[in-house]
């Protein structure tokens, strides 16, 4: 093992301890909560690394950065987390495996129709951003809007409604962020969720607030820099 999987095995299993742990706060299984490490700016290297380490789930938040990734290190499951153009979106359908951040009737449209003409084996999974802020500048869709996203990914075959994803608005406290995200991943359960696609994913907490998202019922925790390190801001 190099340097530097060494370091990556030891911020692993630091990440894990504090996700047993949180889980332990909760009364949830550590087996509830599926860590998806967060591989921007990082070398595709590093993804093999992840994957030595036995993780199989990694997200990206730019296209251009995550197909060449996907395409050198195979036999993972890429998770897309970024903002995403539509024209971006006959790429990121080749190689995603779910695409967290769907927060337009138009993104949904793009998506499933480059979705259905990628001939994939199984439907591209989608979650629908919120924006809990209801501030339309960061992505995520208006909270008046969250259903109706929901209603157009369930209803059709090219794409699988996951559940709900956010991003803690920066001046919240988490806690707050993620008990309202909590409710509306909830009723959109209850809502469209079906046998086939339950819906009941909550895409919630990072680094830095990892402990209380799982608190409010995260299923998915986006992990980056804990993991691979501060990042240098991109150029
Ligand atoms: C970068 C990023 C993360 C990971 O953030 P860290 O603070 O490095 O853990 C999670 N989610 C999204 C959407 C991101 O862009």
């Amino acid at each position: 093992m190099d340097e530097r999987t060494a370091l990556i095995a030891a911020n692993l299993a630091t990440v894990r301890e504090r996700i047993s742990a949180a889980c332990r706060a909760a009364g949830r299984e550590p087996e509830s909560v599926t860590l998806v490490a967060i591989t921007k700016t990082y070398p595709a290297e590093d993804v093999a690394r992840l994957a030595e380490l036995g993780i199989r789930d990694v997200g990206e938040n730019r296209d251009q950065e995550a197909a060449p990734k996907a395409a050198a290190v195979p036999g993972m499951r890429w998770h897309f987390v970024g903002q995403l153009q539509r024209n971006k979106a006959r790429s990121v359908a080749s190689y995603a495996d779910v695409v967290h951040s769907v927060d337009s009737l138009r993104l949904v449209d793009a998506l499933a129709d480059a979705a259905a003409r990628a001939g994939r084996e199984t439907p591209l999974g989608a979650l629908v951003q919120v924006s809990l802020d209801d501030d339309e500048q960061r992505g995520g869709a208006l909270t008046g809007m969250v259903e109706k996203v929901a209603e157009a990914i369930a209803a059709g075959p090219a794409l699988s409604l996951r559940g709900v994803m956010a991003v803690a608005p920066l001046g919240w406290a988490p806690d707050e962020a993620f008990a309202r995200l909590a409710a509306i991943g909830s009723r959109i359960r209850q809502r469209f969720g079906g046998p086939h696609d339950p819906a009941d994913w909550i895409s919630a907490g990072m680094s830095n607030d990892l402990e209380s998202a799982i608190l409010h019922g995260s299923t998915h925790v986006r992990v980056g820099s804990a993991l691979l390190g501060k990042r240098t801001p991109l150029g």
